[in-house]
C-alpha cells in the first residue's frame, strides 16, 4: 500500500534527521577524544620511562577532556552554549539563517547538509524495508558509513570504534537474516575485503615505497564485504577508485589538495556502499557495460 510506504519513509526522515545531529556530534568530536586517548597514553608512558630513570620532559597536562555527551555544544567563535530551541536539525539553521544567535558568524551549512544526508537515507531504507529489523539495519549501516566518510575527509582517519562494529554487524544481520546476504558470502565478503586492500598496501608499498592507504580502509571495505556479500567488492572497488581518481585530478587542478598531497580513500568506499545500498552492487558494473 502507497500510503504506508509513505508513512514509513516519514518516520525515517525523522528519526533520520535526530541520528544526523547526532552524528554531527560524532563526525567533530569522535577524531579529538582519539587524540586525546593517544595523548593520555603517550604521558603515561612518559610517566612510566622517567620513573625509571629516563630523562625525559613530561607533556603538558591535557585540557578539559570531552566525551560525546560533554561539553555542551557552543559556538566555535564566541562560545555561546547552543541552546535546545538553537539544536532542532535543519529547522534551527533556517530559523537562525545559517548564523550563531549571539556572535551572528555563520554556521557550516555541513550540519543541516548531514541532517537532510541521514533523514534522506532513513526514510529510503525504512520506506523500502518497512519498520522492521532489516529497515532499521540499514539504517545503521548508512549512519555509521555517512559518520565515516566525513571523518575521513576531514581528518584521514577511520577510527575503530565504528568500523569494526559495522563490519560485526553485518555478519549479525546476515546470520540474523535482516539482510538477504547468505551467512558464507558476508563473512567471506569481511575476509576477501580486507585480505585483498592488504594486499594491494603491500604490493604498492613494496614497489613504491609510499603508503596509498590505510588500515581503517581495509576495515572499510572488510565491512562493506559482510553487509553486501563479496560479490559486491569488485563493484564497489572499481566505482570508489575511479570516481577517487576523478575527484583526486580535480582538486590538483584547483590545488585545492591539503599537505602531501593525500585524499583520503574512505569517502569513496563510502560512496561505492551508498550505491550498493540504493541500486545494488551489480549496477555499477551496468553502468560501465560489464
Ligand atoms: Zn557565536
Amino acid at each position: 500500500m502507497l500510503s504506508e510506504t509513505v508513512l514509513n519513509g516519514a518516520v525515517g526522515a525523522v528519526l533520520g534527521l535526530l541520528i544526523g545531529s547526532f552524528l554531527n556530534v560524532v563526525i567533530h568530536r569522535l577524531p579529538r577524544m582519539l587524540e586525546q586517548q593517544w595523548n593520555t597514553e603517550c604521558a603515561q608512558w612518559a610517566e612510566e620511562l622517567k620513573a625509571q630513570g629516563a630523562r625525559i620532559e613530561l607533556p603538558a597536562p591535557q585540557k578539559a577532556l570531552i566525551s560525546l555527551s560533554k561539553p555542551r555544544s557552543r559556538c566555535p567563535h564566541c562560545g555561546h552554549a547552543i541552546a535546545w530551541h538553537e539544536n532542532i536539525p535543519v529547522l534551527s539553521y533556517l530559523f537562525l539563517r545559517g548564523r550563531c544567535a549571539e556572535c551572528k558568524k555563520s554556521i557550516s551549512p555541513r550540519y543541516p547538509l548531514v541532517e537532510i544526508a541521514c533523514a534522506a537515507l532513513f526514510a529510503f531504507c525504512l520506506a523500502r524495508s518497512g519498520l522492521t529489523p532489516t529497515g532499521f539495519a540499514w539504517c545503521g549501516f548508512s549512519a555509521a558509513l555517512l559518520a565515516l566518510a566525513l571523518i575521513d575527509w576531514d581528518t584521514t582517519l577511520l577510527p575503530d570504534s565504528i568500523t569494526l562494529p559495522l563490519l560485526w554487524a553485518g555478519i549479525a544481520a546476515s546470520a540474523l537474516q535482516w539482510t538477504s546476504v547468505p551467512l558464507p558470502q558476508s563473512v567471506w565478503g569481511a575476509i576477501a575485503g580486507y585480505l585483498s586492500l592488504w594486499l594491494i598496501f603491500w604490493a604498492f608499498k613494496l614497489a613504491t615505497g609510499k603508503e596509498g592507504m590505510g588500515y581503517g580502509d581495509f576495515k572499510l571495505f572488510a565491512a562493506l564485504g559482510a553487509w553486501f556479500g563479496w560479490q559486491a567488492l569488485v563493484p564497489i572497488i572499481l566505482m570508489a577508485s575511479v570516481v577517487g581518481a576523478v575527484i583526486g585530478v580535480l582538486l590538483k587542478l584547483g590545488s585545492k589538495l591539503r599537505e602531501g598531497g593525500y585524499v583520503p580513500f574512505g569517502p569513496f568506499l563510502a560512496g561505492g556502499g551508498f550505491v550498493s545500498l540504493i541500486w545494488g552492487p551489480q549496477a555499477v558494473l551496468h553502468a560501465i557495460g560489464l
